[in-house]
Order: C-alpha cells, then structure tokens, then sequence
C-alpha cells in the first residue's frame, strides 16, 4: 500500500469523522524521502471539548455493557488487526521510517495489548473475605474510572496507543486518544478496525494536534484519568498538571538505557544483541541501548567488533528489504543529533564511527544518519547524560560489575537495561543493586509483553501505575469496598 496524495486528517468523535474548527494544520512528511503524505489538524480546546462530552455520554452505556459482551468485540477486532497485519506495518514505516521488520513486530506488541484486554471477564473480577468476623463479609468490585484521555508519542504509533485505549476501553471506560501529530495516521486505522469490529459510537474518539490538545485533556473536569508516553519533560508537565487538576495521571517518559558487557559474555551474541538494541528502530525507541558499559578486559575487541558490525547495516527508506537502518523521524530532530554529536566531539569523547558519513547521494532525500559510536565516554558529558533518541552509541570503560552498576545508577533515568554475561553471580548482583526497571540478562531489549507492566523508574516514569499488565487495570479501575453483615 503506499499513500498516494496528501490526505487531510479529520478528529473521529462519536463514530464520526469531522473537521476540526482550527484553521492550522501540520504536514507529515515519510522520514524516508521527505514526501508530504498527510496533514494533521492543530485542534483547539473546543474539539477536545466536543469529544470528551461525546466520551461522556457514551461511556453511560459502555459501562453498563456486561464484560463478556465487551469482551466478544475484542475477539472480532483481533481478527481485523492480524487481517490487516501487513498493512498496519507497512503504514508503520511509511510514516515512522522504522524498517518493515521492526514495524511488523510493533504490529505483533500492539495486537498483544489487545489479547490482553480481551481476557477482561477475568480481569476485572473482585475479590471476597466471606468470614471477616462473625456473619460479615467483605467484598471488592471493579468499576470503570470514566473518561480517559490518552497521549502517545511518535516512535511506536501502534504499540503504545495499544497499551492504552483497548484496556482502557475492556475496563468499561471510554477515551479520547491524540495520537502523535508526527505519526498521527496509524491511529485511524486502529480506531476504523475497532469500529468495524462492533464498538459502539463514543467510546473511542480521535482529537488529533499538539499542546493545545493535551491541555485541553488535562484541564477538562469531565476527563477523569491521562495515560501519556512520551520525552521526560513533557512527562513531568503532563504529570504535574493532571494530578493539580485531580486526575488520576501515568506518565511514561524519557530513557538513557545501558547495557553491561562482562568478559565472560557470548561475544558474537552480544555484539548482534547491541547492535540491534541500539540501532533497531534507528534508535528511536524508549528501550533503545544508548549506552554499552563494558569492562576494560574486552573493551577494545568489543568496540572494533560493534564498528564493524556497524559497518555493515545499511542505511534507506525502511519499506526496502535490504534495508537495516531508516531515517529519524524529522528533519529538525536531525540537526539536534547532529548538535549533539558535535557537542560529543567537543567534551572529548572519541567519535571512532561516524554514521554522518554514511549519508551518500544515492539516498532518498529523507532524513538519515548512519550509526554513530562514541568511544571513552564518561558521566560528566552530555552525550552521556542527554537522551540523544537516535542511532547513537556510547561506550564507557570500566573495571568490573560492580562499578558498571554504580555507573549506570548515575543515570537520572531508570528505563532499560541489559547484562551481557554467562555468570549467575553477577546476574544475581546486577538484579539487585541496579536501579532500573526493567533488565535484560542476554536479551537486547527486555521490553516486558503485556501482562506484565512497563515498569520504568526515576525519571522515565511519573506515576504509581504502570502501563500494561494488572498495574494497567488498577489505573484503568476504581474499586468499592463493601463490607455486610447478613445474619
Ligand atoms: P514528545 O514528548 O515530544 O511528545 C509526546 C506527546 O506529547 C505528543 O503527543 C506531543 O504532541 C505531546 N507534546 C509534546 N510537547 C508538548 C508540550 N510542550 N505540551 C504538551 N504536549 C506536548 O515525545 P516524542 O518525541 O513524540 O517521543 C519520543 C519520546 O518518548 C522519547 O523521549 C522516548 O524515550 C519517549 N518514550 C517513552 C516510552 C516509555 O515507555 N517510557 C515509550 C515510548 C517513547
């Protein structure tokens, strides 16, 4: 499938699509060639107003529909999606730039959150003590929050929509999601699917746009919880802003993950392990490796090995199969990595790959850079400290485990992280002195599947509950305690 002209987007409230009453619109350019391929509205606060109060309403009867019932669309909207699989990557890479493989498996995490949601009949049962005392019992019910407003960033926009509205929606909720306005069209077709599939008008509406948008969620009174994802700043606004404004607000923001190498690790896996974890998805991802902390017995083997493996990723447009490497996601971005590794060079850390250099002619006039790494980085430069999101590496020397832990735990952020070992001791210190949340021991990127939470720490995450998993339940639940004496 490839789109053909410029579509202007509309917002989708109570199963219709409208135009928005702005008169400002964004263009959406394919990373990979610069092409215009849609343009996004700018919202105002009066279509977030419109869509809430159409949430509202709907989610009257949505919360009534017994869970089963719910239950049975989700079975027929799983088998639109993996009907649909082929396309859904495709419009992935089209308007992410990622390459189809890494956009064909976000298509399989998306559809995951959805099997997840689809077992609401079981997760959303209570719980019952019948003999707290003498002829009392006590009993827990589930209920529905009520209106949910969802914000998603540009890098996965069918994965993290995913881990939002479908259990949002399972738990009897309605919602208003505003897709990223970078990547704003894969949003569509997940909320055409579900529609197809039986989901009554209003429970699900799309108000597509920026920061108007998102404050209009979060100051609106009929908007009862926000779900967001996306860069540690916007994260801590977000978050700081809806609980003011008494919302029950989860907040997943930006990362700086490491990932340890230890002499003893399986070399050739560990190289192929940090290669994909740290240029998969041109770097773009919340779990992506960005830096590698590898002890001074193999650092230099490890760094020669990842140059050359570097060496031979190729960079395009991400719809060709030979392709191993897309572009980041605008132009603009670009030229903030590329200030960042100008500003690399400039604190002393060794540029041994320079992934600018990749940038040939032959290209697409999109927006690409090769694999960068950075060589002797240390914890007072900025290319160490900053979230770069690109596909740029840095690697650290250090003595042994111990101060590879230590060093990681300088990070403000507690995302990701991976050991590279065949040792259980030092998989059993590394799990418990590292402060992350979610590890990897031998895996690249330890992103946890849906029934389990997407538990960052320290800055990547403001919030009590995670998303996914029952910490997804509990935020997308509000619980009644009833205790009855009946003698
Ligand atoms: P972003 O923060 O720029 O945008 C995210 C959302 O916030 C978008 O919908 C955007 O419209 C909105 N937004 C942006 N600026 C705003 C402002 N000033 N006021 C109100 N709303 C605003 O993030 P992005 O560049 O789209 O996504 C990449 C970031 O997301 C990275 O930092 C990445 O680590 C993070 N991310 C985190 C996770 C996680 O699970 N922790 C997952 C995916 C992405």
């Amino acid at each position: 499938m490839t789109v053909q002209t410029a579509k202007q987007l509309k917002n989708f409230i109570n199963g219709e699509w409208v135009e928005s009453t702005t008169d400002q619109y964004q263009s959406v350019p394919n990373p990979a060639t610069g092409e215009e391929i849609a343009r996004v509205p700018l919202s105002t606060k009066e279509d977030v107003d419109k869509a809430v109060n159409n949430a509202r309403e709907a989610y009257k009867l949505w919360k009534k529909t017994p869970v089963p019932k719910r239950s049975r669309i989700f079975y027929k909207y799983h088998q639109l999606l993996m009907e649909h699989y082929e396309e859904l990557a495709e419009l992935i890479t089209i308007e992410n730039g990622k390459t189809y493989e890494d956009a064909y498996g976000e298509v399989l995490r998306g559809i995951e959150c959805v099997e997840f949601a689809s077992g609401a009949p079981h997760l959303m049962k209570g719980e019952v003590l019948p003999e707290i005392a003498t002829n009392i019992e006590s009993s827990m019910y589930r209920y529905p929050v009520g209106v949910v407003g969802g914000i998603t960033p540009f890098n996965f926009p069918m994965m993290v929509p995913c881990w939002m509205f479908p259990l949002a929606i399972a738990c009897g909720n309605s919602f208003v999601m505003k897709p990223s306005e970078q990547t704003p069209l894969l949003a569509e077709r997940l909320v055409e699917l579900f529609m197809e599939a039986g989901l009554p008008k209003g429970v699900l509406n799309i108000v597509h746009g920026a920061h108007d948008v998102v404050n209009g969620l979060l100051e609106h009174d009929e908007v009862d919880a926000i779900s967001f994802v996306g860069s540690q700043p916007v994260a801590e606004y977000v978050y700081s802003t809806g609980t003011r404004y008494g919302k029950r607000v989860q907040a997943l923001a930006g990362a700086k993950n490491h990932s340890i190498v230890l002499g003893d690790a399986e070399m050739d896996k560990t190289i192929e392990g940090i290669i994909g974890g740290a240029f998969g998805s041109a770097g773009q991802r919340c779990m992506a490796t960005a830096v590698v902390v590898v002890t001074e017995d193999v650092a230099d083997d490890v760094v020669n090995r990842l140059i050359e493996a570097a060496d031979q990723l190729k960079l395009g447009d991400g719809l060709k199969k030979d392709v191993n490497l897309g572009p980041v996601i605008r132009d603009t971005h670009l030229e903030r990595v590329h200030q960042a590794i100008e500003e690399g060079v400039a604190e002393g850390a060794k540029l041994v790959r320079d992934g600018r250099e990749d940038v040939k002619s032959e290209l697409p006039p999109g927006f690409f850079l090769g694999a960068t790494i950075f060589d002797h980085v240390s914890s007072d430069m900025k290319v160490w400290e900053k979230e770069i999101f690109a596909p740029v590496l840095s690697i650290v020397r250090v003595k042994n485990l111990t101060e590879a832990i230590e060093f990681t735990n300088r990070s403000e952020f507690g995302n990701g992280s991976v050991l590279y070992t065949t040792s259980g001791a030092a998989v059993r210190e590394y799990r418990e002195d590292i402060e992350v949340g979610m590890l990897g021991v031998n895996v690249n990127v330890p992103a946890p599947m849906a029934f389990f939470p997407f538990s960052g720490w320290k800055k990547s995450f403001y919030g009590d509950l995670h998303a996914n998993g029952m910490d997804g339940v509990n935020f997308y639940t509000r619980r009644k305690m009833v205790t009855s004496r009946w003698s």
